[in-house]
């Protein structure tokens, strides 16, 4: 290998490592870079409960008991709340597949890791929104 093919490669290295630093990288800056998901994710679930008029289908359709509704707590005419187990649920949708009344859908959260077990409980505060805990680090706030 001569003098000048040795130099041709150390300049296509350099010439790469340049390009590199100038291009976007393909990795995302997760947690606090939301990345793109597609309209059929099936993400964690969020209820409207003024659509809801607690038949439980739901709650029939779920085949790991991840959900449980409670009919004595209402807020409108006829909903009920729900609690989901995000310890259980496999996010199949079946439970979303089985609501006739558009009051149970995926959303495009999948990020649900938390400290505890006991957090993974949603009850029916959390499945009505969309807001998650802020994302902080180096004095930013993510989210
Ligand atoms: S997505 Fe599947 S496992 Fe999760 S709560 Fe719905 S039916 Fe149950
Ligand atoms: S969310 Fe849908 S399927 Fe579940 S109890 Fe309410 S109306 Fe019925």
């Amino acid at each position: 290998m001569g003098f000048f093919s040795t130099l041709g490669d150390i300049f296509r290295v350099l010439r790469h490592t340049f390009r590199q630093t100038m291009t976007r990288p393909f990795t995302y800056f997760y947690p606090f870079e939301d990345r793109y998901y597609p309209d059929t994710t099936r993400g964690r679930h969020i209820h409207i409960r003024k659509n809801c008029t607690a038949c439980a289908q739901c709650v029939k359709a779920c085949p790991t008991i991840a959900i449980r509704i409670d009919k004595q707590d209402r807020m409108y005419e006829k909903d009920a709340a729900l609690h989901f187990d995000y310890t259980r649920c496999i996010f199949c949708g079946l439970c979303v597949q089985a609501c006739k009344f558009n009051a149970l859908f995926h959303t495009k959260i999948v990020d649900l890791s938390e400290e505890t077990r006991e957090d993974l409980q949603y009850g029916p505060d959390r499945m009505g929104t969309l807001e998650r805990k802020p994302l902080k680090w180096r004095g930013r706030t993510f989210r």
